[in-house]
């Protein structure tokens, strides 16, 4: 295998009794000779503990969008250390807290500007989801407890998300999640195979909506939880008027509308969030990931004034309105990296430069198409997927193509069968070029 044959101290780490325990991997296999180890990150590249350099074609887990090794990030979270390294978030606060949110306000849609901080997006969606619920129990409606979400959803892998996922293995080994959720059809359509952008088949499936509000009842539905372009599950760019349809029927029976933007958000599809890309304002925001750059843990929920104003006015004006918060909450490290993140994307137009970049990069990406292998590109922005035909049971040749990418020099996300590219916004073309000679040469490889 291959790691038995690495020189370096920490493949020697790896091994079959090694205590750590990978999440969403295959243990075994990791650590009986399929160790893949990095050692160092610069820029758009890894560099693994041999000293071979590896494209990072997806910006790490599609958090690291203004690149690795960024120095001002680590001097803004060292001088923070040094500064106010902790702080109780509850009824204590420090002044970073207060000005990342006021930044994060100034980016967000609407009067989407009440943020409250968490330390992942998987917390950013279970937090959403009581306030959701605490923002219609304020107003007397608190029969409203069922969300609706979506086939093929990633909302996260707290039992909240994954009461709203649609990955059937996300769910089916821990029961069905303590949330009352109905899903959605997805919009993964056929029609629509290759297209670039939106698709022209499929609004109409947001109607599906109104299937499940007939069988449960409005006056039960909490809130409606979508991600703009659905991501982990290969990149699903909504049909033209789909979100808007939803929005249309939301309004209509008062359920809340919740854009999951963990991955979407931040500059991915070109815009600050996805909402301003497809034009349609949610009144919930779940963030995460580039909010950070990947650097210190830290997830976002931006509810909106309307939202923050309902749960506050109801209670008394000395009582706690909200029953929710993490001893990690707004978290001073995170809040300093944060700051210095949006300083960066500001300072250097780096949502310009993706937006910019696009048509190159999805050029390459459909570039694909000819090869037999590839039987869907999708793509908006600066992320796309596409997907490769099953080799036995679903996702294992998947696994098997981000191994040989890896090997090959190039790091993806795959997840079955898809392989989610989102390089980080500082690529230049030559970047693009080399993610896709080396995807091209794997992808001939099968
Ligand atoms: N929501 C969406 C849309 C995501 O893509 C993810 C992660 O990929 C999450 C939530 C969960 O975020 P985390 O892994 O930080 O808990």
């Amino acid at each position: 295998g291959r790691s038995e044959s690495l020189p370096s101290a920490v493949a020697e780490a790896v091994h079959p009794d090694a205590p750590f325990w990978l999440p969403f991997t295959p243990n075994r296999e990791f650590k009986t000779g399929g160790a893949r180890l990095a050692a160092r990150a610069e820029g758009i590249y890894y560099w693994d503990d041999q000293g071979r350099r590896i494209i990072d074609a997806s910006s790490g887990l599609f958090c690291v969008a203004a690149g690795h090794g960024r120095r001002e990030i680590a001097e803004a979270v060292g001088r923070q250390v040094a500064e106010l390294d902790y702080l109780p978030p509850f009824l204590r606060a420090h002044g970073k807290a207060f000005e990342l949110a006021r930044r994060i306000a100034e980016l967000t849609p609407g009067d989407l500007n009440r943020i409250f901080f968490t330390n992942s997006g998987s917390e950013a969606v279970d937090s959403a989801m009581k306030i959701a619920l605490a923002y219609h129990r304020a107003r007397g409606q608190g029969q409203r407890q069922i969300f609706i979400s979506r086939e093929r959803a990633y909302h996260g892998v707290n039992f909240g998300g994954i009461a709203l996922s649609g990955m059937a293995n996300n769910r089916r080994h821990f029961g069905i999640g303590l949330a009352p959720v109905a899903h959605l059809r997805h919009h993964h359509l056929q029609e629509n195979a290759f297209t670039r952008g939106q698709g022209a088949q499929g609004a109409e499936l947001a109607d599906d909506l109104l299937r499940l509000i007939n069988l449960h009842g409005a006056e039960n539905i909490a809130a409606v939880f979508v991600e703009p372009v659905a991501g982990s599950t290969g990149v699903l760019v909504p049909p033209r008027g789909y979100l808007q349809r939803l929005r249309e029927i939301c309004d209509q029976h008062q359920l809340l509308l919740v854009f999951d933007e963990v991955i979407s958000g931040f500059g991915r599809l070109g815009d600050n969030f996805g909402a301003q890309t497809f034009g349609v304002t949610p009144d919930i925001m779940t963030l995460a990931k580039a909010l950070t750059n990947g650097t210190v843990p830290m997830g976002a929920v931006a509810a909106s004034q309307r939202i923050y104003d309902g749960i506050v006015a109801a209670a008394g004006e000395q009582s706690i309105e909200f029953f929710h918060g993490y001893t990690y909450s707004a978290h001073p490290l995170a809040c300093a990296a944060g700051l210095a993140v949006l300083d960066i994307y500001r300072d250097e137009g780096l949502f310009e430069r993706a937006q910019k970049l696009s048509p190159y990069f999805l050029d390459m990406v459909f570039s694909l198409r000819d090869l037999p292998i590839v039987t869907d590109i999708r793509g908006i922005g600066f992320l796309a997927g596409f997907d490769v035909a099953a080799d036995g049971a679903p996702g294992v040749r998947g696994h098997e193509l981000q191994k040989r990418l890896w090997d090959a020099g190039l790091h993806l996300k795959t997840t079955g069968d898809a392989a989610i590219l989102a390089p980080a916004y500082i690529a230049e073309k030559a970047h693009i070029d080399e993610i896709g000679d080396t995807l091209r040469r794997v992808l001939k490889s099968f």
